[in-house]
């Protein structure tokens, strides 16, 4: 999602937007967007805030649109799609700037056909696109003019006032992407320190800390050598600050590189091949009954937060 707010600031934020809903459901929302221009793009864990400014309006009258992808939804950009980190691509067809590409940024990032974007002129909208946001008018000769989002399947989409909003972040756990510092660190270590549930729980608890999914919760537990199951308030305090710090090393990572890149090996042929095989990436993650890339004893699964844990039983005793 920090991902999705980088690409939208490089190519939307400054310009007007024609905000529609081709398959409808967001047709009320998509006409209040439509015509504004896009002022700010934000992440905050799995959520993504564009503030927008009607054509005409003050700047402090603006509208807010918050999108949570869930398990399933997805945007694909069309047209001009600048590079949004000075990694490496993550795939050889982003790599040129102004090229014509196309990309789906989703909890994984896939390269779409770019002929898909016709000759030149934004594609038609293909199956349920719940909201399209079109820029035009970059007209400096090296590429598209245009630049295009599609929205799919995403389980939040709606339209706020600055409030709302401000009530939503109010209520979710620090992000170290957004608050990288000491207060921060103490939110989250509070948040867990006293309490009852597993710890590969807490991670998961969007109010506790934000961000963390399933792949990350694995992983992080494992870097640490916790039990995923001790209660929050049996583990130190030095190991959650050491939580936070690795969370806030891997999500930077995974911004960077455009992959859950949980492993330790990071020089780039290691990464180059990572992004080809997914089975690499991880510790532990969807490696059940495989043997532990530390001690060799099978990976265990369980069901924790009714999603599917992973960990190794004896590296994390
Ligand atoms: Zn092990």
């Amino acid at each position: 999602v920090h991902r999705l707010a980088l690409q939208f600031e490089r190519d939307f934020v400054g310009r007007r937007v024609v905000a529609t809903s081709p398959q409808g459901r967001f047709a009320p929302g998509a006409a209040l967007l439509d015509a504004c221009t896009l002022e700010a793009s934000r992440a905050v864990g799995k959520q993504l805030f564009l503030g927008f400014r009607a054509h005409d309006g003050r700047p402090d009258d603006g509208l807010w649109l918050r999108i949570h992808l869930g398990m399933y939804g997805a945007w694909d950009f069309y047209g001009r799609i600048s590079p949004i980190s000075s990694a490496a691509p993550a795939f050889g067809s982003i790599g040129a700037p102004r090229a014509r590409r196309a990309v789906r940024i989703a909890e994984y990032e896939t390269a779409l056909d770019p002929r898909s974007a016709g000759d030149g002129e934004p594609p038609a909208p293909v199956g349920q696109v719940r909201l399209r946001l079109l820029a035009k008018g970059c007209e400096d000769g090296t590429g598209p003019a245009w630049s295009l989002a599609d929205l799919r399947g995403p389980s939040a989409c709606e339209v706020l006032d600055a409030d709302a909003v401000h009530r939503i972040v109010a209520g979710l756990g620090p992000d170290p992407l957004n608050d990288d510092n000491d207060a921060a660190r103490e939110r989250f270590v509070a948040g867990v320190a006293r309490r009852a549930v597993p710890i590969g729980r807490l991670l998961m608890d969007q109010s506790v800390v934000s961000g963390i999914g399933n792949v990350y919760r694995a992983e992080l537990l494992f870097r640490a050598g916790l039990d995923p199951f001790t209660p929050g308030r049996a583990v130190h305090e030095d190991r959650l600050a050491g939580l936070w710090a690795d969370w806030s090393t891997l999500l930077a990572r995974g911004v960077s590189a455009g992959i859950m890149l949980t492993r330790d090996e990071v020089d780039p042929d290691d990464v180059a091949r990572a992004r080809q095989h997914p089975d690499l990436r991880h510790w532990v993650y969807r490696r059940q009954g495989e043997p532990c890339r530390r001690c060799g004893t099978p990976i265990s699964m369980a069901l924790l937060g009714q999603r599917k844990l992973y960990w190794c039983m004896v590296c994390q005793a």
